[in-house]
């Protein structure tokens, strides 16, 4: 069944919210084929013929990083969210 983005904008808003994803302005992003892990947004795994972009970014403390990973669709909701945020 596929999802609408805006049932994965309102999961995303609410994963902001209650501090289970972070809003951090990413350092890096990877891109490489899926290795079957979760999705952080849709929870659903990145199969090897999809791919999977990993994103870092800075915290929880100033000498850590915490890397997140995502499909595609999601990355771009999330990107576009976070930035939603910044701008208040
Ligand atoms: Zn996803």
């Amino acid at each position: 069944m596929a999802r609408s983005q805006g049932d994965v904008a309102a999961a995303i808003r609410a994963k902001l919210a209650s501090g289970e994803l972070p809003s951090a302005k990413p350092l890096k992003l990877w891109v490489g084929n899926g290795t079957g892990k979760p999705c952080m947004v849709c929870g659903l795994s990145i199969r090897a013929e999809i791919f999977e972009y990993e994103v870092d970014i800075a915290g929880p403390s100033a000498d850590r990083r915490t890397t997140l990973r995502f499909d595609r669709a999601c990355l771009d909701v999330w990107s576009k969210e976070c930035e939603r945020l910044r701008q208040g």
